[in-house]
Formats: structure tokens, C-alpha cells, sequence
């Protein structure tokens, strides 16, 4: 098949003869900035440049369209892709978690560690792609920088004979930055971390399921417990004080409240049925007889939880199942 970009070599064609010249555009790597000498057609894309034109427009408020510029990826910005593709593959919650936009993520988010130089050092990529936590951390921290140094969002026209040439001195300095966060990451060691303020007579365990220790690393551990909330036990299952009790809620319960919208029996429901692994079947209300507790409703001076939910008793599994027996809920995968 023959196409403008790369004319078939005929046999017996002198040698001397080139393929045809290409536009140039068409031969710079849309991310790395970089002139590909032989641009593989495949590759071939239009990318909208956003350039100091369509800028200084804007600023002056006159309606202006991006420039449509043909470009290519380079051999080493094709790899990257099909490595964030990859890594894609092998952790479906990140996938799912960032939806249609994964790869274009996690890819600038690898753009960035080879903006940065790291990208090269196979261990060390592996270490930071490793788990479903390291993957989040790094699209987190990594795809903005990235996103921000392709080629294609400076605006740039012309490619270089090097890579990430475009790419200016204060955002390298700005990826080097995080590069170095992440990798200090690494060797942190998760470390079991009580409820900020515990200490000071506030909630020694997750407000709702009482959990007492978090295993993090130490860079994570006051995110890892969320700011301070306030609450009258008796809107949790408890009797009312004269006071709000001050403490934590740990991930897990802290996103079931966000779900509900706010702290109270429906959000202590949907975070202990996450924690077992069950969602309320639609349409049926869920009768828990009263025995529904969050953790901060009991007597105060009650210890925190090993494990979370451990006040709610033995007989709570028990309970979980009749319900489930019974149709109000129903098995779902662990948040
Ligand atoms: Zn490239
Ligand atoms: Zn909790």
C-alpha cells in the first residue's frame, strides 16, 4: 500500500531517490516535540494548536479556532502509550476510576516522568507503577505536569532534533519536584497512624466504624484521616450530648458520607454494607432494628476498633446475611 507519507521503495529504483518530502509538521512528535525523519503513517494525527495567535486573540476578546496542525508520535511516545495501555489493562480500578480518559492521563502522567528522566530506569518505573495506589498517586501528582509539557499544548510549530526541547526550565524544575516526591514515596514505609488529636482527647477511632490505626506512610497520614468533623452522637444511634464530639472518619467512611451527603444513620448504613461488601437492593428500606451504631454514639471511653466495625458484634454478620437472604441487599465488589 502506498500513501503520501511513506512511498513504497520500488525494486530497482535508484537509490539515490528519497521518499517524497513530507510537510513538516507532519513529522514532529505531537507530545515530545521531537522531527521524526520517517513518520510512520499509522501515527499520523491533526492536533489543535492553541499558539500565541489564538492566545492574543482571546485576550482581546475576538472569536479565534485553534490551529489544526498535522503531527506524528515518535517511536519512544508510541511505546509510552502502549506501556500506560498496559498498565491500564492490568489495573481496572484506575482504569474505571479515570473512565474515557485513562490512558490519556496515565500516558501524560509517563510523559512527565520522561519529561523528568525517569522514565528510562525500568525498576524504578516498575516500583512506581506497582499497585492500584502508586498508579492513582502518579496520574495525581504526574498528568498535569505532563499534559502541560507535550509539544502540542505550547503552541509550538516547529519540532527540534531533541526531545522535550520545547519543554521551559521552571516546569522541569516544577516535574523534577514531584519526581522526587514520589520516588521519597517509595521508601517511606506504611506505618500504623491513630486519629489526629486522639491523643488530645478527641476520637481514638474512626467516628463511624471506630477503627483505631490506619496503615500509612507517614507523607500520607493526616489526608489519610481527613479534616476534623464535629457531631452530636444522636443523630449516629447515640444519646444526645451537650457538646459535639470532635474526631476522624477513615477513607472508606468518609466517602460513604460524601455519597449521602451527609453524617448520619443512611451514611453509617452505606459505609458498614460497603465494608461487607453489600449495596441496599433499590427500592427496599433496611430495617436494622435500632442495634445500627456508629462507633462515636457509644459511651465515651469506649477503646477504638482492631478491625473495623468489631462494636457491632458477632451477631452483625448474622444480620447482614438474613438481609441478604431475605433480597434488602445484595453482594457487590469491595469499594
Ligand atoms: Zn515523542
Ligand atoms: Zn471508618
Amino acid at each position: 500500500m502506498t500513501d503520501a507519507l511513506t512511498p513504497a521503495a520500488t525494486a530497482g529504483a535508484p537509490r539515490k531517490r528519497r521518499p517524497a518530502p513530507v510537510t513538516v509538521a507532519a513529522t514532529v512528535c505531537r507530545v515530545c516535540g521531537k522531527i521524526v525523519k520517517r513518520p510512520d503513517p499509522s501515527r499520523a494525527e491533526t492536533v489543535l494548536v492553541y499558539g500565541p495567535e489564538f492566545r492574543s486573540a482571546q485576550a482581546r476578546g475576538v472569536p479565534a479556532s485553534p490551529a489544526e496542525v498535522a503531527a506524528t508520535r515518535c517511536d519512544e511516545c508510541a511505546d509510552r502509550r502502549r506501556l500506560a495501555a498496559s498498565l491500564l489493562a492490568q489495573h481496572p480500578r484506575v482504569q474505571r476510576a479515570h473512565g474515557s480518559v485513562a490512558l490519556d492521563r496515565l500516558d501524560a502522567a509517563l510523559a512527565a516522568l520522561d519529561v523528568g528522566g525517569v522514565l528510562r530506569r525500568g525498576r524504578l518505573v516498575n516500583d512506581l507503577t506497582a499497585t492500584d495506589d502508586d498508579l492513582a498517586e502518579l496520574i495525581l501528582r504526574m498528568a498535569a505536569l505532563g499534559a502541560l509539557a507535550s509539544w502540542s499544548s505550547r503552541g509550538q510549530l516547529e519540532g527540534a532534533t531533541k526531545r522535550w526541547a520545547h519543554v521551559r526550565a521552571d516546569l522541569l524544575a516544577d516535574v523534577r519536584a514531584e519526581q522526587t516526591r514520589l520516588v521519597r514515596r517509595l521508601v517511606e514505609f506504611p506505618f500504623p497512624f491513630t486519629p489526629p488529636g486522639a491523643d488530645a482527647g478527641e476520637c481514638a477511632g474512626c467516628m463511624f466504624c471506630g477503627v483505631g490505626t490506619l496503615m500509612v506512610r507517614e507523607s500520607e497520614a493526616l489526608a489519610a484521616w481527613g479534616e476534623q468533623r464535629r457531631v452530636d452522637p444522636s443523630v449516629l444511634g447515640g444519646r444526645h450530648r451537650p457538646q459535639p464530639i470532635a474526631g476522624h472518619l477513615c477513607p472508606p467512611c468518609r466517602r460513604a458520607v460524601e455519597q449521602v451527603g451527609a453524617m448520619g444513620i443512611p451514611a453509617v448504613q452505606r459505609a458498614l454494607l460497603r465494608h461487607f461488601g453489600y449495596t441496599v437492593t433499590l427500592g427496599r428500606a433496611l430495617d436494622f432494628h435500632g442495634s445500627l451504631r456508629a462507633w462515636v454514639a457509644l459511651k465515651s471511653g469506649t477503646p477504638a476498633n482492631r478491625t473495623p466495625w468489631a462494636h457491632m458484634g458477632p451477631s452483625m454478620k448474622e444480620q447482614l446475611l438474613d438481609l441478604e437472604r431475605r433480597g434488602f441487599i445484595v453482594k457487590v465488589a469491595r469499594a
